[in-house]
Protein backbone atom coordinates (compact mmCIF):
# COMPACT_ATOMS: atom_id res chain seq x y z
CA UNK A 1 0.00 0.00 0.00
CA UNK A 2 1.07 3.35 -0.57
CA UNK A 3 2.31 5.89 2.63
CA UNK A 4 -0.66 8.22 1.37
CA UNK A 5 -3.76 8.84 0.34
CA UNK A 6 -4.71 10.27 -3.06
CA UNK A 7 -8.25 11.60 -1.94
CA UNK A 8 -8.26 12.90 2.03
CA UNK A 9 -10.65 11.08 3.63
CA UNK A 10 -13.77 13.11 5.69
CA UNK A 11 -12.73 11.77 8.62
CA UNK A 12 -9.32 13.17 8.90
CA UNK A 13 -10.88 16.47 7.60
CA UNK A 14 -13.58 16.45 10.65
CA UNK A 15 -10.38 15.26 13.01
CA UNK A 16 -8.25 18.35 12.12
CA UNK A 17 -10.34 20.91 11.56
CA UNK A 18 -8.16 23.91 12.14
CA UNK A 19 -6.59 22.94 8.97
CA UNK A 20 -8.14 23.98 5.60
CA UNK A 21 -8.34 20.57 3.37
CA UNK A 22 -10.69 21.93 0.84
CA UNK A 23 -13.01 25.29 0.51
CA UNK A 24 -16.44 25.15 1.32
CA UNK A 25 -18.30 26.16 -1.81
CA UNK A 26 -21.40 24.80 -3.71
CA UNK A 27 -19.50 26.54 -7.06
CA UNK A 28 -17.51 24.29 -9.59
CA UNK A 29 -13.91 26.47 -8.08
CA UNK A 30 -11.21 24.06 -7.23
CA UNK A 31 -7.84 25.67 -6.05
CA UNK A 32 -4.48 24.75 -8.17
CA UNK A 33 -1.58 24.59 -5.71
CA UNK A 34 2.28 24.01 -6.38
CA UNK A 35 4.76 23.05 -3.50
CA UNK A 36 8.62 23.55 -3.13
CA UNK A 37 9.65 25.87 -6.38
CA UNK A 38 10.37 28.27 -7.21
CA UNK A 39 12.52 26.41 -9.91
CA UNK A 40 13.99 27.64 -13.17
CA UNK A 41 12.49 25.95 -16.40
CA UNK A 42 9.98 24.05 -14.11
CA UNK A 43 8.39 26.62 -12.43
CA UNK A 44 8.39 29.20 -15.82
CA UNK A 45 6.69 25.77 -17.57
CA UNK A 46 4.23 25.90 -15.01
CA UNK A 47 3.24 29.66 -15.08
CA UNK A 48 3.41 29.38 -19.08
CA UNK A 49 1.12 26.61 -19.24
CA UNK A 50 -1.37 29.00 -16.27
CA UNK A 51 -1.02 32.16 -18.71
CA UNK A 52 -2.32 29.89 -21.30
CA UNK A 53 -5.47 28.77 -19.55
CA UNK A 54 -5.49 32.37 -18.15
CA UNK A 55 -5.70 30.64 -14.46
CA UNK A 56 -4.49 32.28 -11.25
CA UNK A 57 -2.82 29.22 -8.71
CA UNK A 58 -1.18 29.24 -4.92
CA UNK A 59 2.45 28.83 -5.24
CA UNK A 60 3.86 27.61 -1.71
CA UNK A 61 7.44 28.03 -1.87
CA UNK A 62 10.53 26.98 -0.12
CA UNK A 63 12.48 30.06 1.06
CA UNK A 64 16.08 28.70 0.31
CA UNK A 65 14.38 28.33 -3.55
CA UNK A 66 13.25 32.01 -3.26
CA UNK A 67 17.08 32.97 -2.20
CA UNK A 68 18.67 31.01 -4.81
CA UNK A 69 15.90 31.92 -8.00
CA UNK A 70 14.61 35.36 -7.04
CA UNK A 71 13.47 36.37 -10.82
CA UNK A 72 11.93 32.91 -10.95
CA UNK A 73 9.99 34.05 -8.00
CA UNK A 74 9.22 37.30 -9.01
CA UNK A 75 7.97 35.89 -11.98
CA UNK A 76 5.24 33.91 -10.00
CA UNK A 77 4.60 36.93 -8.15
CA UNK A 78 4.72 39.33 -10.90
CA UNK A 79 1.95 36.91 -12.67
CA UNK A 80 -0.59 37.67 -9.91
CA UNK A 81 -0.35 34.17 -8.20
CA UNK A 82 -0.56 33.57 -4.39
CA UNK A 83 2.03 33.16 -2.34
CA UNK A 84 2.32 30.72 0.35
CA UNK A 85 4.81 29.91 3.10
CA UNK A 86 6.44 26.39 3.11
CA UNK A 87 9.62 26.59 5.66
CA UNK A 88 13.27 28.01 4.28
CA UNK A 89 14.56 24.43 4.17
CA UNK A 90 11.53 22.27 3.16
CA UNK A 91 11.29 21.21 6.79
CA UNK A 92 9.59 17.76 8.44
CA UNK A 93 7.79 18.88 11.64
CA UNK A 94 7.48 15.94 13.34
CA UNK A 95 11.05 15.75 13.61
CA UNK A 96 11.84 19.93 14.46
CA UNK A 97 12.30 21.16 18.02
CA UNK A 98 9.62 24.29 17.77
CA UNK A 99 11.97 26.83 18.08
CA UNK A 100 14.10 25.97 14.87
CA UNK A 101 10.66 25.15 13.00
CA UNK A 102 8.99 28.24 13.65
CA UNK A 103 13.05 30.15 12.81
CA UNK A 104 12.65 28.56 9.54
CA UNK A 105 9.38 29.60 8.59
CA UNK A 106 10.42 33.31 9.57
CA UNK A 107 13.47 32.90 7.36
CA UNK A 108 11.14 31.90 4.69
CA UNK A 109 8.26 34.86 5.27
CA UNK A 110 11.40 37.29 5.30
CA UNK A 111 12.43 35.80 1.81
CA UNK A 112 8.39 36.34 0.63
CA UNK A 113 8.62 40.09 2.25
CA UNK A 114 11.58 41.24 0.94
CA UNK A 115 10.70 40.45 -2.81
CA UNK A 116 6.68 41.18 -2.93
CA UNK A 117 6.20 43.97 -0.09
CA UNK A 118 3.40 41.44 1.18
CA UNK A 119 3.27 39.43 4.41
CA UNK A 120 2.10 35.79 3.18
CA UNK A 121 -0.29 34.21 5.46
CA UNK A 122 -0.56 31.14 4.20
CA UNK A 123 1.27 27.66 5.58
CA UNK A 124 1.95 24.53 4.07
CA UNK A 125 3.72 22.48 6.16
CA UNK A 126 6.10 20.22 4.13
CA UNK A 127 4.70 16.69 4.06
CA UNK A 128 1.83 17.72 5.93
CA UNK A 129 3.62 16.98 8.96
CA UNK A 130 2.94 19.32 12.01
CA UNK A 131 3.11 18.91 15.57
CA UNK A 132 -0.01 19.64 17.69
CA UNK A 133 1.94 22.63 19.82
CA UNK A 134 2.92 23.90 16.38
CA UNK A 135 -0.08 23.91 14.76
CA UNK A 136 -0.93 25.74 17.70
CA UNK A 137 2.12 28.43 17.32
CA UNK A 138 1.77 28.72 14.33
CA UNK A 139 -1.65 29.69 13.73
CA UNK A 140 -1.48 32.38 16.80
CA UNK A 141 1.42 34.07 14.67
CA UNK A 142 -1.52 34.58 12.13
CA UNK A 143 -1.26 31.83 9.67
CA UNK A 144 -3.95 29.38 8.02
CA UNK A 145 -2.40 26.14 7.29
CA UNK A 146 -3.21 24.77 4.63
CA UNK A 147 -3.12 21.42 3.62
CA UNK A 148 -5.09 19.26 0.46
CA UNK A 149 -7.81 17.55 -0.76
CA UNK A 150 -6.57 16.00 -3.34
CA UNK A 151 -3.03 14.66 -3.89
CA UNK A 152 -1.86 14.66 -7.47
CA UNK A 153 1.47 12.27 -6.67
CA UNK A 154 3.17 13.88 -8.87
CA UNK A 155 6.53 13.24 -6.75
CA UNK A 156 5.62 9.70 -6.46
CA UNK A 157 8.26 7.81 -9.16
CA UNK A 158 6.33 4.43 -9.08
CA UNK A 159 3.12 5.74 -10.23
CA UNK A 160 2.83 6.28 -13.67
CA UNK A 161 1.44 10.14 -15.54
CA UNK A 162 -1.27 8.81 -16.45
CA UNK A 163 -2.20 7.68 -12.95
CA UNK A 164 -1.09 11.00 -11.90
CA UNK A 165 -3.59 12.22 -13.95
CA UNK A 166 -6.22 10.18 -12.78
CA UNK A 167 -5.35 10.30 -9.19
CA UNK A 168 -6.85 14.08 -9.66
CA UNK A 169 -9.82 13.94 -12.20
CA UNK A 170 -11.61 10.81 -10.67
CA UNK A 171 -11.29 13.11 -7.04
CA UNK A 172 -11.36 16.77 -8.03
CA UNK A 173 -14.90 18.34 -6.64
CA UNK A 174 -16.46 21.71 -5.74
CA UNK A 175 -13.91 23.35 -3.95
CA UNK A 176 -11.14 20.68 -3.87
CA UNK A 177 -7.16 21.37 -2.72
CA UNK A 178 -5.38 20.39 -5.61
CA UNK A 179 -1.67 19.55 -4.46
CA UNK A 180 1.37 19.67 -7.55
CA UNK A 181 4.92 20.04 -6.69
CA UNK A 182 6.68 22.43 -9.55
CA UNK A 183 9.62 20.14 -8.61
CA UNK A 184 12.67 18.36 -10.45
CA UNK A 185 11.11 14.92 -9.14
CA UNK A 186 7.47 15.79 -10.00
CA UNK A 187 8.00 16.84 -13.31
CA UNK A 188 7.68 13.49 -15.85
CA UNK A 189 4.28 13.03 -13.78
CA UNK A 190 3.40 16.99 -14.05
CA UNK A 191 4.53 17.62 -17.41
CA UNK A 192 2.05 14.72 -18.52
CA UNK A 193 -0.85 15.27 -15.69
CA UNK A 194 -1.22 19.00 -15.65
CA UNK A 195 -2.28 19.76 -19.13
CA UNK A 196 -5.03 17.11 -19.09
CA UNK A 197 -6.25 17.75 -15.64
CA UNK A 198 -6.71 21.50 -16.59
CA UNK A 199 -8.57 20.42 -19.76
CA UNK A 200 -11.11 18.10 -18.03
CA UNK A 201 -11.25 20.36 -15.46
CA UNK A 202 -12.49 23.26 -17.52
CA UNK A 203 -14.21 20.85 -19.85
CA UNK A 204 -16.53 20.22 -17.16
CA UNK A 205 -17.14 23.80 -16.19
CA UNK A 206 -15.05 24.33 -13.64
CA UNK A 207 -13.23 27.62 -13.09
CA UNK A 208 -9.84 27.96 -10.77
CA UNK A 209 -9.45 29.92 -7.69
CA UNK A 210 -6.44 30.74 -5.43
CA UNK A 211 -6.01 30.17 -1.56
CA UNK A 212 -6.56 33.45 0.39
ZN1 LIG B 1 6.95 20.28 -0.06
Amino acid sequence: MKPYWVKTHWFIKKLFPGYIWSVKSTKKTVYLTFDDGPIPKITEWVLALLKENNIKATFFCIGDNIEKHPQVFEKVVSEDHTIGNHTFNHINGWHTDNKIYFKNIEACRQAIIKRTDHDSKLFRPPYGKISHSQTKEVRNLGYKIVMWDVLSADFDRYITPEKCCENVIKNATNGSVIIFHDSIKAFTNLEYALPRVIKYLKENGYSFGTLA
